[in-house]
């Protein structure tokens, strides 16, 4: 596939058993379904398997934010994440996926890892 941002191309990426995702050979952006975003927040360590493109390079490319989906060539719509609005990503209207820019996802997921640990902090259930 072609990657949405650059003239790289999206190479398919595994982690673990279940984890399969695209990362951009150029720009190292990655592209995932919405399902498999909610696996690789559980796993441990897969940002650093998976995001392991350069955030300076990323950020650049955070400004170039009218793509379209690599799977159907709709615009991709732009949503920031409701915990961390400084994180922007795009996602395909028809659900083919999401695009994240290099080091968006460690970021996405740092902060989910510290709001669990001040959950049991503070003493809550981790499935509540
Ligand atoms: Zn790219
Ligand atoms: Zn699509």
């Amino acid at each position: 596939m072609q990657c949405p941002k650059c003239p790289g191309t999206l190479e398919s990426k595994t982690y673990g058993r279940k984890i399969t995702i695209h990362r951009c050979s150029e720009c190292a952006g990655l592209w995932c379904k919405p399902e498999i975003l909610l696996l690789m927040k559980k796993e441990w360590m897969s940002e650093a398997v998976l995001d392991s493109g350069d955030p300076r390079v990323g950020q650049e490319y955070n400004k170039v934010d009218e793509i379209n989906c690599p799977e159907c060539g709709v615009r991709m719509d732009k949503a920031s994440d409701e915990r961390q609005t400084h994180i922007w990503y795009e996602t395909c209207p028809e659900g083919h996926g999401m695009f994240f820019d290099a080091g968006e996802f460690t970021d996405l997921k740092y902060d989910t890892f510290m709001d669990r640990l001040r959950d049991i902090v503070r003493g809550r259930r981790p499935d509540e």
